[in-house]
């Protein structure tokens, strides 16, 4: 096997098992057993609810509320409505599209009694009011559905503690059904006292693993209970630190902005020409992203209502779903622990190869993967200003992200190549320098944002372990190679599953301004695929960087000069973003 050969495999399995991992689930169907989520089920309330449009003080928002009151009704729960007449800011948001600001908002409050209603109740909450103009299938009837499905698949017996079901009003005008419930001392209704945990269910798109993306304070217990009774949950401390720094806003806000309440949201984002689109219809709904959806929120909800008591706050975890094993939850402090052992592995493999690196040649390595990061960003950057994407329509960009996704993978690999044709040290001084990479940002990362751990954290130690696994065995030669590449190249495809399916969801989050922005997740791909990278011929790779940037950029050009997309809906250019 040649260095090509072993340098493309890796790439193509690992971004193959990427594509696996975000794959959704198969919808569950009429035939699923009862205690179980059924996407087939839930889409019956989906095909009622989000038949046409129902913005806040529609008469089909009135019809939408008035069918939810007859499903809890049927389901046990006993109802009562919130009312809140809409902040001018609302209205005045509402009415510039054509809306009724006249009317108020109007929330749902459902109640289902547990065996002690004296204990602190479990609460789900979804928005029932979509924006003008859509169906709202996605955003948020499928948050609704899934309410409806989950509590028809926990038989209330097995209540321990109260199920709150919320079914929140104007979401879209700015949180108002939400903040009327929680926001402390302006509530409107006195729930709020009553919740120990808030579930948070939302869209922002069509489709896609739901990602558990944001929690309250203290959640350290709270996300091992999440572990043990989902081990398949798309969740992770990265997104998690990534979204507190976003401004973005859902009804979780006001729950964590009161406090004292333990807080979990879950949203998927794929196929995110459908936020806010008039052709997010029922038919269109991905129903493995409500599978997906669904199963996780009842998983944890079931071991919530069950539990002998909700789980005490602890200090955050950090946390992510890795594959083979699941979701893994462990201290900040474990962090350390994870960095000594990379530090170790790397320096037992240096020493073990002390006669085969060199100062200098570590030097140009270095410099080699800068070089690398730079000309990826850059790439990005300037495909991203030919893609009009720089000041482009919010919602048409939203539309056009599967080719903005493209584009930059192509701009990466086209960084990838010219990285790999050029001369760099040693063989050893690459792939030693390359390994210590992610190391280093994983101990800044460790410093400043604990969460963010994992992503450098875990593929530093597959590279750590693969170079000092290689260091070990084969023979003193000064190139690396033959089976000396095999463990490490093993070890360095559920690294690259890992970081793809990071990648991937880092750029629906962010990717239509700042594609740039996951240029970084290149230092732990060149480490775990440091001693696979080729070098030489030069003229080769370079032929092959040049031809993906030609794709890369007709690809852009294409984004640029098409129409504007059929999915944006009618407003679209009024603002660039809205809750
Ligand atoms: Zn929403």
């Amino acid at each position: 096997m040649t260095r090509w050969t072993a340098f493309l495999f890796t790439l193509l399995a690992g971004l193959a098992w990427a594509c696996v991992r975000i794959a959704v689930p198969t919808p569950g169907d009429g035939a699923t057993p009862p205690d179980q989520f059924s996407a087939a089920r839930a889409m019956a309330d989906v095909r009622v609810l989000a038949r046409q449009p129902h913005p806040t003080g529609s008469p089909a928002a009135a019809e939408v509320v008035a069918e939810l009151e007859g499903r809890l009704v049927s389901l046990g729960f006993a109802v009562h409505r919130v009312v809140t007449p809409l902040p001018e800011k609302a209205a005045q948001r509402l009415a510039s599209r054509g809306g009724d600001a006249s009317k108020p908002a109007v929330s749902l409050v459902a109640v289902r009694p547990g065996a002690d209603s004296t204990q602190p109740a479990v609460a789900l909450m979804a928005h029932h009011d979509s924006v003008i103009a859509s169906p709202g299938a996605a955003d948020d009837i499928a948050g609704v559905a899934a309410m409806l499905e989950i509590a028809r698949a926990i038989p209330q017996p097995a209540q321990a503690r109260d199920l709150v079901l919320l079914f929140t009003d104007a979401e879209e005008q700015g949180l108002v059904g939400a903040r009327a419930l929680f926001t402390p001392g302006a509530e409107a209704d006195p729930i709020a006292n009553r919740i120990g945990v808030v579930i948070n269910l939302e869209a922002r798109g069509g489709g896609g693993r739901a990602m558990m993306f944001q929690t309250g304070p203290d959640n350290g217990n709270l996300i091992r209970l999440l572990s043990q009774s989902v081990p398949d949950a798309a969740a992770s401390s990265i997104a998690v630190t990534i979204y507190e720094n976003l401004p973005n806003d859902t009804d979780l806000t006001p729950v964590i902005e009161r406090g004292g309440i333990a807080a979990l949201n879950f949203a998927f984002i794929g196929e995110a020409w459908a936020y806010h689109s008039p052709l997010s219809t029922p038919e269109r709904l991905e129903q493995g992203a409500l599978q997906h959806l669904g199963a996780s929120v009842l998983g944890i909800t079931r071991a919530l209502l069950t539990a002998p008591a909700l789980p005490l706050p602890a200090p955050n975890a950090v946390f992510a779903s890795a594959p083979i094993v699941g979701l893994v939850v462990y201290q900040p402090e474990t962090g350390w622990l994870l960095l000594l052992a990379c530090a170790v592995l790397l320096g037992l493999a240096a020493w073990w190869r002390r006669g085969a690196w060199s100062l200098s040649g570590a030097f140009l390595a270095f410099g080699q993967a800068v070089i690398t990061l730079v000309i990826a960003a850059g790439l990005m950057w300037a495909l991203n200003l030919v893609s009009g994407s720089v000041g482009g329509e919010y919602y048409d960009r939203l539309a056009a992200l599967p080719r903005l996704e493209a584009v930059a993978l192509l701009a990466a690999g086209a960084a990838l190549l010219f990285t790999a044709s050029a001369p760099a040290g040693s063989d050893w001084d690459r792939w030693i320098v390359f390994a210590k990479l992610p190391f280093a940002a994983a101990v800044a990362a460790q410093l400043l944002l604990p969460g963010a751990g994992p992503l450098l954290a875990w593929p530093a130690l597959l590279a750590a372990l693969g170079l000092a696994v290689g260091a070990r065995i084969g023979g003193n030669e000064a190139a690396v190679g033959g089976v000396q590449i095999v463990p490490a190249l093993l070890l360095a495809l559920p690294g690259l599953a890992f970081l793809g399916e990071f990648g991937h969801f880092a750029f629906l989050g962010v990717g239509a301004p700042l594609p740039h922005v996951t240029a970084p997740l290149l230092i732990p791909v060149l480490a775990l695929l440091a001693p696979a990278i080729p070098t030489g011929p030069r003229l080769p790779a370079l032929k092959a960087a040049a031809a993906l940037l030609l794709i890369a950029t007709a690809i852009a050009l294409w984004v640029r000069l098409d129409a504007p997309a059929l999915s944006i809906p009618p407003y679209a250019g009024d603002e660039k973003q809205q809750g």
